[in-house]
C-alpha cells in the first residue's frame, strides 16, 4: 500500500499515512496538533518538490584543459604511455644485471 503525505490546512503539519489511492481521495484526518482538517497532498506537488531537491547543482568549473563540460582529456592523458618509460625500463634492467 502506498504512503501519502497528509497536510494540515490549519497549521501545516505533515504526516505520512498508509492508504490506497481511491481511499485517500475522500479521506480527511483530524490534525493531532491543532484539530484542523488534514488532506492528502496533491501528488503532482509532491513530485515537483522531489525533482527540484534531487537535482544536482550545476558545476561550471573550468578544467586544466579549458573545458567546462565532462570531457575525456584527463583520461587520455593518464592512459598515454610515459615517453621515458623505455629509458626507465633499461635503467632498471641494467641495475638488475649489475
Ligand atoms: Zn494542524
Ligand atoms: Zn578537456
Amino acid at each position: 500500500m502506498p504512503i501519502y503525505d497528509f497536510l494540515c490546512s490549519e497549521c501545516g503539519t505533515k504526516r505520512p499515512v498508509m492508504v490506497d489511492y481511491e481511499a485517500k481521495k475522500g479521506l480527511e484526518l483530524i490534525c493531532v496538533q491543532c484539530g484542523g482538517v488534514m488532506r492528502a497532498m496533491p501528488v503532482a506537488m509532491f513530485n515537483l518538490i522531489r525533482s527540484t531537491k534531487d537535482k544536482p547543482p550545476i558545476e561550471r568549473k573550468v578544467k586544466a584543459c579549458g573545458h567546462t563540460h565532462h570531457c575525456q582529456c584527463a583520461a587520455i592523458k593518464q592512459s598515454k604511455p610515459n615517453p621515458f618509460q623505455k629509458q626507465i625500463d633499461e635503467a632498471l634492467g641494467n641495475a638488475e644485471n649489475q
